[in-house]
């Protein structure tokens, strides 16, 4: 599964997870209301909490046949005609109005099309309405005593002001996974999976300030790999891909835990390492250019040399100089390894 699939499938079960919430919580409902309205009611209102005891469970059993549409339709279209009936027989003051407001609200989270939407809400207003006046005019059906229905009216606050909640919770939830994808993606090389030059400004901080508590030097190598146009015009693009997912794959095998690896441009990473010495971060980058030149990638039958060329440069620990020219002094080194022929290492030692 693809990172892209990865995050529907986790939005997909969030959904699942919300809408089962829904059927669930409104199955206890209906259990608990069919007794109590035999007991304050009459038989048409435990038909209707029979009614909505039966759809509930439907409901859930086509969410895991994966029919969420036809799941939420039916429900919707059930519990509304179920709420308008209560709202009538009880009257408003009972609380049932509130339930108006809450499946407006869960229709907005329903995977159901835009104008199917806006006539879901229209019908919740209209319903509201219509209950609202029918109680002016006509008053409750049956009347209930006081307790009953302050009772109810508790209930069903409660119930709806937890309902609103959730779904205000579940959204700020999508929201704050969307962001954090977003900004794993913008600084994530997509090819290697490295963090990419955008990432390298912050990783340089980080190493910066990481470079106090371990009271160690700061190592930048900058590595690019020697005549990759050549293995590009060769094998193709594609497999020029793989040479940097080769690559970079052997950069990250790295025994050393104590580096930072990052994709700097096209064919050119950055590693950096912190050390006690100019010597060890010569004999790190080293290691690392024996490394990919002993490891051999084959394409149709033929074992394709990948070699790299290193400039790397030492910044002992309270030497003050910015990154940038960090960066470009292992760039000029990486120039120098280059003219002198490729596949080596070339080093700058900054004298304090
Ligand atoms: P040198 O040894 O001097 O580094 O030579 P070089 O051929 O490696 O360097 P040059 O800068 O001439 O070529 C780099 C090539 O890398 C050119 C560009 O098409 C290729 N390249 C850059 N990014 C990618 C990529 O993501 N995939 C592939 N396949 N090729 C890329
Ligand atoms: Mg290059
Ligand atoms: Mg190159």
């Amino acid at each position: 599964m693809n990172q892209h699939e990865e995050v529907l499938n986790i939005e997909k079960q969030q959904f699942l997870h919300q809408t089962n919430l829904v059927y669930y919580g409104t199955v206890g409902m209906a259990l608990f209301l069919i007794p109590y309205m035999a007991v304050i009611g009459n038989l048409f209102v435990v038909l209707l909490n029979v009614l909505g005891l039966l759809v509930a469970v439907t409901a859930v059993v086509l969410n895991r046949k994966g029919q969420y549409l036809l799941a939420s339709l039916l429900f919707l279209m059930i519990i509304t005609f179920n709420s308008s009936a209560h709202a009538v027989v009880f009257g408003l003051s009972a609380g049932f109005g509130y339930y108006f407001l809450n499946q407006a609200g869960l229709i907005i989270y329903t995977n159901w099309r835009k104008s199917w939407k806006l006539i879901g809400v229209v019908i919740q207003f209209m319903a509201l309405v219509g209950v609202f006046v029918f109680y002016q005019v006509q008053g409750p059906l049956i009347e209930l005593a006081f307790g009953h229905l302050i009772f109810l009216h508790a209930l069903n606050g409660a119930l709806n002001i937890i309902g609103v909640a959730n779904s205000a919770n579940y959204f700020l939830r999508i929201a704050g996974r969307a962001n954090e994808t977003l900004a794993t993606l913008a600084y994530t090389d997509y090819l290697t999976g490295l963090p990419n030059r955008t990432a390298l400004e912050g990783l340089l901080n980080d190493a910066f300030d990481e470079q106090n508590n371990k009271a160690k030097g700061i190592g930048i190598m900058m590595i690019d790999v020697d005549h990759f146009k050549l293995i590009n015009d060769e094998y193709g693009h594609v497999f020029g891909d793989k040479v940097l997912k080769h690559v970079a794959d052997t950069l990250k095998a790295h025994p050393s835990h104590e580096q930072i690896i990052a994709r700097y441009g096209g064919e050119e990473f950055i590693v950096i390492t912190f050390c006690d010495t100019p010597q060890c971060v010569y004999d790190k980058a080293e290691a690392t250019r024996k490394r990919i030149e002993a490891s051999k990638l084959t394409v149709a039958d033929t074992d394709v040399e990948v070699t790299v060329s290193i400039g790397t440069v030492f910044k002992p620990i309270g030497y003050n100089i910015e990154q940038l020219t960090l960066l470009d002094m292992a760039d000029a080194c990486l120039y120098q390894a280059k003219r002198s022929g490729r596949n080596n290492v070339v080093s700058k030692i900054l004298n304090q």
